[in-house]
């Protein structure tokens, strides 16, 4: 009887598991695409109770439903003010504008100047649909809207503006869209009943005071399209918004300033390192030589160009002058592999329609190969958190470099010498130009929030923030009940810079940026897709499937809860500032 006792713990166990695994794909999955229509009946009517009416399964169908939004509550606008019913609203004005990201980013810049005129932006006339967005053609939208305070508030005098960022990092911002159409979903409805039941609130004071909220759509929109976080040129846009001052400090800083490049293969002597080296000691003793992340973030290497990258030659291009040894080591390192793996390729001499045909002999040997790539990425990372520690380790790959354009976490500046990717041109004219915001007017504060997702507990979410200070933030969670941080969401973060909603684009002291980033699956499990992903794009592979697993996931339970999140921290700007 003892004997069989742990028998049936294990068997219950399974039981249990195998529930769980059966639960998420009956119950907790979505199994088909909602249709949900866009017209003024339907978004009135219970179709769009529907919580799942709130997420998109593309870039084109999310920028569908934002626009349509925006015109309807334009639409609802304009009926209630030539009926007489305008005081009826909460809102006063509703503006929309579209930024084409394929051009030119000096054209933003020249816009600046010129107002909205040259056909790039389009401002009030009619806009163009999803139908008749090419294809490949990617925007990035916003819609202004400006909203009475509510009553009681007429006192304060001061404006306190909200700026709504999503998709900075394409794939996330599948949550972010979410976000903005609920909030824009409510607006409507509330604004609904007002005029159905013919609410007529008091006629406002002289100086009536307004927030403005600008939500911003979308910012990586490539990203958003193609399951990637990164933009067409594989930049990280939220490691890309750097004054002229640091563009030139961080492209002449040494390239494994936070070990990414290459890092010390010494024996590292703290006790916690020892046991963990010794734990994987058997990993370690088949590497005879250092170890870098260089390898480990970018395991396409040696196989990706005829022309192989060089650390030292980028490192001096970006006006680097110091010690390049280690440098040198990783370039020799990845010429030897390049050079095996060519004489390998000529003595099995393979042609390229060859290969593709081995390729495609059947799905199950592609699955094979991801697996056996899965594991060979994951012992990657597994030997760089043991040489490194997790916080060291995820330093390098969140603080981002500047100089290998192919690489994981790229933060721009190196491809094309342009510094600043077309879609922050785009935001910064959407907040100063299009939104007529002053970030720096000391009359007004504006609070900016850029939805991100990927790191933590999953479903919850993490504030970060590098300059607005804990005080902003402690009196943040006190609005939104929460406890704190999660701090082992933020550790390794501080050698990031280039933030959205950092200093360049919202400065203190009166813009606070804001990141709110929601936990989707563990650390490594969200390292490994990132690595994959980039490796396939690089290699002709696809590995999209892996960043939606990681960034965007398809459960009810998950979407409920962010969406909640979300909501719960729009309210409690609007309501508590
Ligand atoms: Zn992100």
């Amino acid at each position: 009887m003892t004997s069989s006792l742990p028998c049936h713990i294990i068997q219950v166990i399974s039981i249990l598991i195998i529930c769980h695994i059966i639960s998420i794909y009956t119950i907790d999955t979505p199994k088909s695409i909602y249709h949900c229509p866009l017209n003024y009946e339907s978004l009135s009517s219970h179709t769009w109770l529907d919580e799942n009416c709130y997420w998109s399964t593309s870039y084109v169908e999310a920028r569908e439903k934002f626009q349509s939004f925006g015109d309807v509550l334009k639409g609802q606008l304009s009926y209630a003010q030539e009926n007489g019913y305008g005081m009826v609203l909460d809102i006063v004005n509703v503006e929309s504008i579209s930024y084409d990201i394929a051009l030119d980013p000096k054209e933003y810049d020249s816009l600046k100047s010129n107002g909205y005129n040259g056909g790039i932006v389009k401002k009030g006339e009619e806009r163009s649909t999803s139908h008749t967005v090419l294809p490949g053609s990617n925007t990035v939208d916003a819609l202004l809207l400006t909203i009475r305070l509510p009553q009681g508030k007429e006192d304060n005098n001061e404006e306190v503006n909200l700026i709504h960022c999503s998709g900075t990092h394409g794939i996330e911002g599948y949550l972010g869209s979410a976000i903005q159409l609920r909030f824009l979903h409510e607006l409507f409805l509330q604004q609904e009943k007002r005029l159905r039941t013919n609410n007529v609130r008091a006629p406002p004071t002289k100086n009536t005071p307004v927030k403005k909220i600008l939500l911003i759509h979308a910012i990586n929109p490539y990203g958003m399209r193609h399951h990637r976080r990164t933009n067409e040129n594989n930049v990280d846009l939220n490691r890309n918004v750097l004054s002229d001052e640091l563009w030139v400090s961080i492209r002449a800083r040494d390239p494994n300033f936070v070990s990414y490049g290459v890092y010390c293969s010494c024996v590292c002597f703290s006790v916690h390192r020892f046991i963990l080296t010794f734990k994987f000691f058997f990993i370690i003793s088949s590497i005879q030589q250092s170890v870098d992340m260089d390898s480990t973030l970018n395991p396409f290497n040696p196989i990706k160009n005829d022309k192989l990258f060089s650390w030292v030659d980028a490192a001096r291009e970006g006006g680097f002058n110091g010690d390049t040894t280690r440098l040198a080591m990783q370039d020799e390192k990845v010429k030897t592999i390049y050079k095996d793996s060519q004489e390998e390729k000529e003595s099995t001499s393979y042609d390229a329609d060859e290969l593709q045909l081995e390729e495609s002999i059947s799905s199950i040997n592609n699955s094979l190969e991801e697996v056996k790539d899965i594991l060979q990425v994951l012992k990657s990372v597994i030997i760089a958190v043991t040489k490194l520690g997790y916080t060291g380790a995820k330093r390098g790959l969140v603080a981002a470099q500047y100089h290998k354009p192919s690489g994981l976490s790229y933060g721009g500046g190196a491809h094309n010498g342009n510094t600043w990717e077309s879609s922050i041109f785009a935001v910064q004219h959407a907040i100063t130009t299009f939104a007529g915001f002053d970030v720096t007017d000391t009359n007004s504060k504006t609070i900016l929030i850029d939805v991100h997702t990927g790191l933590g507990k999953y479903g919850e979410y993490t504030l970060l923030n590098k300059s607005t200070g804990s005080e902003f933030i402690s009196k943040l969670n006190s609005l939104l009940k929460r406890e704190s941080n999660d701090a082992s969401v933020s550790s390794g973060y501080d050698q990031s810079v280039g933030f959205i909603a950092g200093d360049v684009l919202c400065p203190l002291p009166n813009c606070h940026g804001i990141v709110q980033e929601f936990g989707t699956r563990p650390g490594v499990a969200v390292a490994v897709a990132l690595i994959m992903e980039n490796m396939g794009y690089n290699t002709g592979r696809r590995y999209n499937h892996l960043t939606s697993f990681a960034f965007n996931p398809m459960r009810f339970s998950w979407r409920r809860k962010a969406l909640r999140g979300g909501m719960d921290m729009i309210h409690a700007i609007l309501e508590g500032f």
